[in-house]
C-alpha cells in the first residue's frame, strides 16, 4: 500500500532462481541441443532463441477462476542445430503446440514447456510457434467475480506462455475477451473492442516498444472512468468504487508527474497511461498502466500527498519498463530508481521538507539493516526467496544510493547523468555498470570507489559492542 513497501511476492517472476530445474534431464538437453552449459548450470527458458513478438488471446472465466488462451511466438533463433526451446509456462496446462500447422512434440517440466523443433535450426532463423493452452492459476492473475473482476499480478508465465526473463523484450498483439459491460486496461495501443456472441466482447492492444513479458497483463472490471490529458498523453482513471470526479481529484497530478520524469528522463511520455484500482494489489506497473488498489485510492482522496505510490508506479515507465534491470540480481536498477524519482517529484510537488522526509525514511531502514546485520551489496545474486530484508536493500537503500550520489555529484551533473543514462538504454536493459558509467561521464569523475562501496558491497555495521559513536 505504500511505494517503500516491495510489491515484491516470492511466487512473482522476481523471486527468479526459485525453480529448481531436474538435473538429469537437463544435462541430456545441453548435449542434444548443443548449447554449451557448464555442470550445475541450468539452462533458462529462451535459451538460445531471442523472442520478437508474441501475438496472444487470452480469456478469463470469472467465475471458474480460469483461462483459456493461445499464444503465437515470433522468434529468431541464436543457436546453430537447436533441436527443442524452452518456455516459462508456469501451472499452464498445454494442449497444443504448432509450427505452420505441423503439430510438434513438447513437455512440461516443472515450469517450463520444452518443445521440439521438427528440423535442427540454423542460426539466425525466424520462425512462429502457435501454443494453445489452459490454466486455473493460482497466483499470477486475480480472480474477484464478486466484483467481477479479473486482473494480472505479475508473474506472467502463469497466464501467458513466454519468457519471463527481464532481458527478453519483445512487442505484443493481446487479445481479451471478457463478459460485455466490463471496461478493461491492456499495454499499449487500444486497436479494436469487438462485440462477440454470448455476451462477451474482446478488447485488443498492441504494445509497439519491445517491453520485458514481466510487465504484461490487463485489468478488467466493471468499472467507472474518468479521463484527463497531459503533453500528448491521453489519461485514463478507473475504478468500481469511486464517482468519476472523485478518480480526476486523486490522480489530478498526473499529467504533471509524467511532464516531470520526462524532463528528468530526457525523454517524454506519449500514448496513453491508464490507472486502475482493483480490490487488492500493494501496487504494480504494468507497460502503459498502472494498478493500484481501491484502499489506497480512497487514502489519496483523503490526504493528496499520500500519492507517492501513484509517482513510484508511474516512474517505472521508464524506469523500470523502459530501462530494465538485465537480471534481478540488479533489481534495485528498478525499484530504487522508482522510489528515488518518487521522492524527487513530491520534493517538486511539495519542497524540500517532503523529499527529505523520504530521504530519512530510507536512511532509517538502512541503519536498521546494519544494526541486524542485514544489510548487503545491491547487486545481490541470491534472489531465491528474498526476505522483507532483501527487499528492503533494493527499495529504500537503492533509492537511498541514488540520493547520495545526488549529493555527491551535485544537481547539474547527477541530473545530466541520469538524463543519459535513461536515454543510453532506453528500451533495452541495462546494468549497474553502465549506470557507473553515465554518471562518470555527466560528472568527469571517477566513480569506482563510490560504486564499490555502495552498489558492489555492504558497509560493516556499526562497532557498537566496541564504544564507537553513533552516526
Ligand atoms: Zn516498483
Amino acid at each position: 500500500m505504500h511505494p517503500l513497501t516491495p510489491h515484491t511476492t516470492s511466487a512473482s517472476p522476481r523471486a527468479q532462481g526459485s525453480r529448481r530445474w531436474r538435473w538429469g534431464a537437463a544435462g541430456a538437453l545441453a548435449l542434444a541441443s548443443g548449447v554449451a552449459l557448464a555442470q550445475g548450470e541450468s539452462p533458462r527458458a529462451g535459451s538460445g532463441i531471442d523472442v520478437l513478438h508474441y501475438t496472444a488471446q487470452i480469456e478469463p472465466d470469472l467465475a471458474q477462476r480460469s483461462l483459456r488462451g493461445q499464444v503465437a511466438i515470433r522468434f529468431q533463433t541464436l543457436v546453430a542445430g537447436q533441436q527443442q526451446i524452452e518456455f516459462d509456462a508456469g501451472e499452464l496446462q498445454v494442449e497444443s503446440v504448432r509450427e505452420n500447422g505441423q503439430a510438434l512434440a513438447f513437455e512440461k517440466l516443472d515450469q517450463r514447456l520444452r518443445v521440439k523443433l521438427p528440423a535442427p535450426a540454423a542460426a539466425g532463423q525466424r520462425r512462429e510457434i502457435q501454443i494453445v493452452y489452459r490454466g486455473a492459476p493460482k497466483f499470477g492473475l486475480e480472480f474477484h467475480p464478486e466484483r467481477s473482476e479479473v486482473y494480472t499480478v505479475f508473474s506472467t508465465s502463469q497466464w501467458l506462455v513466454c519468457v519471463d526473463a527481464p532481458r527478453e523484450r519483445a512487442t505484443l498483439d493481446l487479445s481479451l475477451t471478457v463478459p460485455s459491460g466490463l471496461k478493461a486496461v491492456g499495454n499499449g495501443r487500444l486497436l479494436a473492442r469487438t462485440a462477440l456472441g454470448g455476451h462477451r466482447q474482446t478488447w485488443r492492444w498492441r504494445q509497439d516498444l519491445a517491453m520485458p513479458s514481466y510487465v504484461y497483463g490487463f485489468a478488467a472490471g466493471r468499472y467507472q472512468e474518468a479521463g484527463g490529458s497531459g503533453d500528448r498523453v491521453e489519461l485514463r482513471y478507473l475504478s468500481a468504487e469511486l464517482s468519476p470526479p472523485q478518480l480526476r481529484k486523486v490522480f489530478a497530478d498526473t499529467a504533471d508527474m509524467l511532464r516531470f520524469f520526462g524532463r528528468r528522463a530526457g525523454i517524454r511520455y506519449t500514448g496513453s497511461y491508464s490507472q486502475a484500482l482493483v480490490a487488492k494489489t500493494i501496487g504494480q506497473e504494468h507497460a502503459g498502466f498502472a494498478l493500484m488498489s481501491e484502499a489506497y485510492g480512497r487514502e489519496v482522496l483523503e490526504k493528496p500527498q499520500a500519492q507517492a505510490l501513484i509517482a513510484h508506479e508511474a516512474a517505472h515507465q521508464w524506469w523500470g519498463n523502459a530501462v530494465t534491470c538485465r537480471d534481478w540480481n540488479e533489481f534495485w536498477l528498478n525499484e530504487g530508481f522508482a522510489n528515488f524519482m518518487a521522492a524527487a517529484y513530491l520534493q517538486h510537488r511539495y519542497g524540500e521538507a517532503a523529499y527529505r522526509e523520504q530521504v530519512e525514511g530510507w536512511k532509517r531502514r538502512l541503519d536498521k539493516l546494519r544494526e541486524t546485520g542485514k544489510d548487503h551489496a545491491l547487486i545481490y545474486e541470491r534472489w531465491l526467496k528474498p526476505s522483507a530484508d532483501d527487499r528492503a536493500v533494493v527499495y529504500q537503500k537503492g533509492a537511498y544510493v541514488l540520493h547520495l550520489l545526488r549529493e555527491e555529484l551535485g544537481e547539474r551533473a547527477f541530473w545530466r547523468g541520469v538524463r543519459a543514462y535513461t536515454r543510453a538504454h532506453y528500451g533495452h536493459s541495462a546494468t549497474s555498470a553502465d549506470l557507473r558509467r553515465a554518471m562518470e561521464r555527466a560528472s568527469g569523475r571517477d566513480l569506482g570507489g563510490f560504486f564499490a562501496r555502495w552498489v558492489e558491497s555492504a558497509e560493516p555495521a556499526p562497532a557498537r559492542a566496541t564504544g564507537a559513536p553513533g552516526r
